[in-house]
């Protein structure tokens, strides 16, 4: 069984969302999948799929215009919530120390956090990339984790059409799974996020380590999104 987990980002309207419902029903599948869309389409009725948000606040309540609580996204039915990815590092200076406390307010709402790590292209080129996903588990991984999945996103090759060789992916995600071995979490799934499509869904979903996929554009319309589903058992 393998994870593929979709993220709309900001695409798509209740009615997109409507219609990928309708074509996910009929999909045969063991796999597990998730679709992790804009706030204002989680109460949509999710059958044979599992809903996730794209991100939570830092708190629990209170005068934070915007923001929007780990269990308010609970009471939607909600299951997960991504944390931590390249676009909100980047767009919105998050630290690992932030998406710690993200992951943390998840778990405690009862939702199971997606939390993304993954080199910029200047610290791939600076020799960087197993020092930032290392600290990047370390740090943005809650100690006193319950259950969570990491998902490694090279943030160069996300929505540009590259991939990291399998040998790369295999050393980020064993480095992946020995840090969170060592932090008293294996068994933690681990997906691989960047220009995931049907046609390398299942060349990279048989890299060891990589237990799913987090796909971005190609998990906005049912005929990019079923085949990646289903190029695996
Ligand atoms: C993402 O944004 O998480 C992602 C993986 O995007 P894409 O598949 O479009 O590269």
């Amino acid at each position: 069984m393998k994870i593929i987990a979709g993220n709309w980002k900001m695409n798509g309207s209740r009615d997109t969302l409507q219609n990928m419902a309708l074509a996910l029903k009929d999909v045969k599948t063991d796999n597990k999948v998730i679709l992790c869309v804009p706030y204002t389409m989680l109460c949509v009725n999710a059958i044979n799929f599992s809903l996730g948000a794209q991100d939570v606040s830092t708190h629990d309540k209170g005068a934070y215009t915007g923001e929007v609580s780990a269990s308010m996204i609970a009471e939607t039915g909600a299951k997960y919530v991504i944390v931590g990815h390249s676009e909100r590092r980047q767009y919105h200076e998050e630290t690992n120390s932030i998406v710690r406390q993200k992951a943390s307010n998840a778990l405690n709402a009862g939702l199971i956090p997606i939390i993304c790590v993954g080199e910029t292209m200047e610290e791939k080129q600076a020799g960087k990339t197993m020092a930032v996903i290392e600290s990047g588990v370390r740090e943005s991984v809650p100690n006193d984790a319950g259950k969570v999945i990491v998902a490694y996103e090279p943030r160069w090759a996300i929505g540009a059409g590259l991939t990291p060789t399998e040998t790369e992916i295999l050393g980020a995600h064993k480095l992946i799974a020995d840090t969170l071995s060592s932090m008293g979490l294996s068994g933690t799934p681990i997906l691989y996020g960047a220009s995931v499509k049907a046609s390398n869904a299942a060349d990279i979903m048989s890299i060891q380590f990589v237990d799913g996929v987090l796909v971005g554009g190609a998990s906005l319309k049912s005929d990019d999104f079923i085949p990646i589903i289903t190029s695996v058992k």
